[in-house]
């Protein structure tokens, strides 16, 4: 008899573990922090116009800051518009992306600078609405999703290698390759905050250099200061960039690299200036695109892109 009540209880035992297991199993299941569905969606601007715009936004489930990347403005920046369409398909963790690969499509079908009429880059300072451009309602679609980032990128692809002095016909102040454009170091908002551009420039650069073994391509940042009386480059104030940063007060910048490479060169120095950016800011994702470049190779080979 005491045999009998020893194996029932063994078996109540066994029972109670089996049943807290299976339970303590399903509550660790509850808790677990088993990441749903990224968020991503593509939404197709002026279809069948020959003007579509693709814009992708890809949102993770925890909330974070909204960078906006442009690319294809200029449709002969192949690297642009190249490193672009690598990052439509990442999943974020935190933060949100919204990616325009190709703005300006007609200039990268044509593979020129402009598209339908002149150099996107330059109708900015355009009024909302106006009908002086074919061009002009890419742009106003360009402004209305600036509204929603928190971070503007414009990448391109540039001649030479800038260089704040002057080292040779291919390394000065007037070239635009490997580096971060910003319109002015700071830039006083209106309640008397200020929005260092050039510090942000700065930490951007010191983390893509970090991962640039050739020096030779590291980045640099270039302030056009565009508003000043002085500035080399004033055409930029019909830019991008400039509306950006002087009408919507948003921490806006352009990465170039340049066009004396590569194009998977281009695009493993553009990738990592968005890894940079990205980290800088705080969006994360599990899955970003590789940078080497035996890996841009193949990719560029399976997309039958001659580089
Ligand atoms: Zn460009």
């Amino acid at each position: 008899m005491a045999n009998h009540w020893r194996i029932y209880v063994l078996i109540l035992v066994l029972f109670i573990s089996v049943f807290f297991a299976s339970k303590s199993f399903t509550i660790r299941q509850i808790f677990s922090s088993k990441p749903s569905k990224p968020n991503a969606q593509v939404q197709t601007f002026f279809g069948n116009t020959g003007q579509e715009v693709a814009v992708h936004v890809i949102s993770g489930n925890e909330k974070g800051p909204t960078l906006l990347i442009f690319a294809g403005i200029h449709g002969d920046e192949a690297g642009g518009y190249l490193t672009a369409d690598r990052f439509t398909t990442i999943t974020v963790k935190k933060g949100t992306l919204i990616i325009v690969p190709r703005l300006n499509r007609p200039a990268v079908l044509k593979g020129k600078r402009q598209g339908l009429s002149g150099d996107m880059n330059r109708m900015f300072h355009l009024p909302e609405n106006s009908n002086s451009s074919p061009d002009a309602k890419v742009v106003d679609l360009a402004k209305s999703l600036i509204k929603r980032a928190d971070y503007v990128l414009n990448i391109h692809q540039g001649s030479g290698f800038y260089s704040p002095t002057w080292i040779s016909p291919k390394r000065n102040p007037l070239k635009w390759g490997q580096c971060n454009v910003i319109d002015a170091l700071i830039f006083d908002l209106p309640n008397g905050d200020k929005l260092e551009l050039a510090r942000f420039a700065e930490k951007i650069a010191s983390r893509s250099n970090a991962r640039i073994k050739d020096t030779k391509f590291h980045f640099q940042v270039n302030n056009t200061n565009t508003a000043s009386n002085t500035s080399l480059h004033k055409e930029q104030r019909r830019s991008l960039t400039y509306y950006a940063l002087y009408k919507q007060h948003k921490h806006a910048l352009a990465f170039e690299a340049t066009k004396n490479c590569t194009l998977p060169q281009a695009v493993s120095f553009l990738s990592i200036a968005i890894h940079s950016i990205m980290e800088e800011v705080g969006i994360q994702s599990e899955n970003l695109p590789a940078t080497d470049l035996s890996v841009i190779r193949n990719e560029l080979r399976d997309k039958k892109i001659n580089s």
